[in-house]
């Protein structure tokens, strides 16, 4: 039996490029986004997977709301996200997830968090009775060059990655925001030396 290629998506530029690298080789993928009610970026990440879906070929998608109005997103996130995950996971599936090198040596604990996600993840899902195995396509690269790799295929400005809009535009001053900005800067004044 064919296994189904799950991508977790956000429709931020990790999640997209996966989505993105799997129809190019052929494959349509099934893009599960799960998010929870008090997200209050939801409307604005839901127009950003709209655009993109748009762009991006043949794929299968769907989104789940789920939580109670009482959580935080952070307990959402921390506590049962992977949980809720697995009540919308086709059996045999290959999971795709967005996680790269920053990942893995730009956060503390620096190797056991991540670890402990991949264990968790792959066990979880077997008590739930779905075989899944988690696939990691970017986990050697670095943010640049998702970056970079996302401008150059023209899929760049559709992505939302702030986690604090004020209104409808992106902050400026949150983490992704800086190191989005940080690469924009470093691209212009690349391009202004040709
Ligand atoms: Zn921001």
């Amino acid at each position: 039996m064919a296994r189904n290629e799950v991508v977790l998506w956000s429709g931020g530029f990790d999640s997209t490029l996966i989505l993105h690298d799997l129809i190019t080789k052929g494959i349509i993928p099934f893009a599960l986004t799960v998010t929870h009610i008090n997200n209050l970026l939801i409307n604005k990440e839901k127009e950003s997977r709209d655009k993109l879906e748009k762009r991006l070929g043949e794929f299968d998608r769907k989104e789940y709301i789920c939580g109670k109005a009482t959580d935080t997103v952070a307990d959402f996130t921390r506590d049962y996200w992977l949980t809720e995950l697995f009540n919308y996971m086709p059996d045999n599936s290959n999971v795709y997830m967005g996680i790269h090198m920053l990942d893995v040596i730009g956060r503390k604990p620096v190797r056991k968090e991540f670890d402990d996600f991949i264990a968790d993840f792959e066990s979880k899902a077997q008590q739930k009775g779905i075989n899944v195995k988690l696939e990691l396509p970017l986990e050697h690269m670095y943010k640049d060059d998702i970056l970079e790799k996302m401008w150059e295929l023209g899929l760049f400005t559709d992505c939302w990655n702030c986690e604090g809009p004020q209104g409808l535009l992106p902050c400026g001053e949150c983490m992704p925001c800086k190191r989005v900005g940080k690469w924009r800067s470093k691209h212009e004044n690349r391009n202004s030396w040709i």
